[in-house]
């Protein structure tokens, strides 16, 4: 392609509100166009490297046997309606009526859409397993869109399903498999990138992987072992239980069972300094209001350990709830509790709560004692109940429930998404088929995301610097620029069109900067677009040679202009 005509314009400005480098630079490069929060237009290099991206999971999906389909962006109500998310989904769903008053949606995610895709065609075991995928607009209204292409309110993603006749089927020929042709898509993109355990939702178990691609502006907390393999989303990381403290000799915690005056002693840390304890003998107590279906509001409480932390996906989970949000003092008042002296013990009965799994069968605990300036002491939390839940988030230094390895945190950028979804979707919309012995089986089911759009921000966050980003070769919106120094001088305009041509000849994707413009300009220009390597035509070529410039390294190569050619061919082959 030309820089002359071609649709490339570069900025110094950046919108206000972007604060990370993927940002920055996709729109200062002219990748793509903000038009409004969370929508962008693609512009010709933003969307040669999202048809890069594209084209290499349509690649290995094809080649691990999936096929692709795509299905109506616009989407009936009914089908919602069906699966129960049409209220479950709250307002990131869009919904909205045609002129005959017929209700739509713009699909989301598209589980329901390929259910009925595919209860309609398969009726028999024998035509089992299938897989479907997509490649295609999804459209949620995010609370808060931001970050450019990482949280966009219209982004572009590969969602796939599979579909299969036990849950032995499914794991091996559908979410295993995903697994390794996730892992193949996001090695061949040149990603450094991590596969972690993930929350699954309501549903619980092991289910559920993410695939994060490591950077420090990641949205994600990843929690990681220093001696093992583990690492998982802090929404779903397990740790083992902490330890008490080790008391000096003469020092055991010793509690007499009974209610304590504590005046005005709230937070967790008063409470240690006036008993002289450690965190760790104490119950913390968090409410929250749990939202669900039809506008239903309940208050909850949750209770953990003193020195630990709630994980709020967890505890969302734990009461089954759409989502938890804060409560004021006056609502808990108004429910009969009292704030900062809630416990576990004596609440009144139509309270919902949760206890923490880590607390269960703890003794001389200190927990609030459900009465204004009290506590009560020695409080002893029974063994057995339906109230306990996995309700802590990990931190750093705590124990690998895996090896005892110390666990640490970092970021990622969520990419892709393989969820083992058994029969969710299959029974309430009662997508059946025979099994060997007639019998009807719902459809055991595997879903499958990749955020397509996310990865230009993705690849970005861990490839660039202070002058721009630096593609990937697999990327890359080219593989090569041409500067061509001063247009005005004619041996340097002949050598760098002769050059283009010869590399257009192999295959080679070029870029030739012909501008009317000064070197300097066109050198921060490449710098901005990250193009893996540039040649320049310069005042060289009077001692017959030309450089050939690193994106990444920034260094500058020498070479005879005979040699230019398969140079290149060796750098970008
Ligand atoms: P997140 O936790 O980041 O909101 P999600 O759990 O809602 O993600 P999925 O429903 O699993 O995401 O969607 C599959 C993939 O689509 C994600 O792994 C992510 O890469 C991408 N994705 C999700 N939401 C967005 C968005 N608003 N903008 C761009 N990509 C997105
Ligand atoms: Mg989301």
């Amino acid at each position: 392609m030309r820089f002359s005509n071609s649709f490339i314009y570069t900025s110094k400005e950046a919108p206000s509100d972007a604060t990370l480098p993927s940002h920055i630079y996709l729109i200062r490069g002219g990748f793509i166009q903000g038009i409004g929060a969370g929508l962008y237009n693609f512009l010709p290099l933003g969307k040669r490297v999202l048809e890069k991206v594209r084209a290499i999971a349509k690649e290995e999906l094809d080649s691990a046997g999936c096929q692709e389909v795509e299905l109506s962006f616009v989407t009936p109500s009914e089908l919602w309606m069906e699966s129960g998310r049409f209220e479950k989904y709250g307002k990131e769903l869009l919904r909205f009526k045609d002129r005959k008053d017929a209700e739509f949606v713009l699909g989301p995610t598209h589980e329901e859409m390929m259910v009925n895709l595919v209860r309609q065609y398969v009726k028999s075991y024998k035509q089992l397993p299938l897989n479907l995928y997509q490649i295609k607009t999804k459209f949620r209204d995010e609370i808060r869109p931001r970050f450019g292409l990482m949280r966009g309110r219209e982004f572009l993603m590969k969602d796939g399903y599979s579909f299969h006749k036990d849950e032995a089927d499914m794991v091996e020929n559908g979410f295993n498999k995903m697994k390794d042709t996730y892992s193949k898509i996001f090695t061949r993109l040149g990603l450094d990138f991590r596969i972690v355990d993930a929350d699954s939702g309501a549903i619980g178990g092991s289910g559920s992987k993410e695939f994060m691609v490591l950077a420090d502006s990641g949205e994600d907390t990843i929690v990681v072992c220093k001696s093992c393999d583990y690492a998982a989303n802090i929404e779903a990381a397990k740790r083992s239980p902490t330890k008490a403290p080790i008391a000096k000799e003469g020092e055991e915690v010793e509690m007499t069972p009974g209610l304590f005056n504590t005046p005005n002693i709230s937070t967790i840390e008063d409470l240690c300094k006036f008993f002289h304890i450690d965190a760790y003998y104490t119950i913390k107590a968090v409410a929250k209001k749990a939202l669900y279906d039809d506008g239903v509001e309940k208050l909850v409480l949750f209770f953990v350990r003193g020195d630990s932390d709630l994980e709020e996906t967890k505890a969302c989970n734990s009461v089954e709830a759409n989502e938890l949000i804060d409560i004021s003092e006056e609502e808990l008042i108004e429910a009969g509790l009292v704030p900062g002296f809630m416990g576990p013990i004596g609440l009144q009965e139509d309270i919902i709560y949760k206890i923490d799994s880590e607390l269960k069968g703890q003794k001389t605990l200190i927990a609030g004692a459900n009465k204004k300036d009290y506590h009560a002491i020695d409080v002893q939390i029974p063994d057995y109940g339906a109230f306990f839940a996995d309700l802590v988030a990990v931190s750093e230094g705590d124990c690998c429930s895996s090896c005892g390895g110390s666990l640490y945190h970092t970021k990622g950028i969520e990419v892709g998404h393989i969820f083992q979804l058994g029969t969710k979707y299959s029974e309430p919309l009662k997508a059946e088929f025979l099994d060997e012995n007639g019998k009807r089986q719902p459809f055991v089911m595997g879903t499958y995301g990749i955020g397509i759009s996310r990865l230009l921000a993705a690849i970005i966050e861990q490839n660039h610097d202070e002058r721009g980003p630096i593609w990937t070769k697999a990327t890359a919106p080219f593989d090569i620029e041409i500067i061509v120094s001063n247009i005005k001088k004619d041996d340097e305009l002949n050598l760098g069109d002769k050059l283009y041509s010869q590399l257009k000849e192999l295959n080679i994707e070029t870029l030739i900067d012909d501008r009317k413009e000064r070197f300097g300009f066109k050198i921060k220009d490449y710098e901005l677009l990250g193009i893996p390597y540039c040649i320049i035509v310069g005042k060289k070529i009077a001692d017959g040679l030309v450089e050939i410039v690193d994106r990444r390294s920034l260094e500058k190569e020498e070479i005879s202009i005979d040699q230019v050619v398969s140079r290149v061919k060796e750098l970008v082959g």
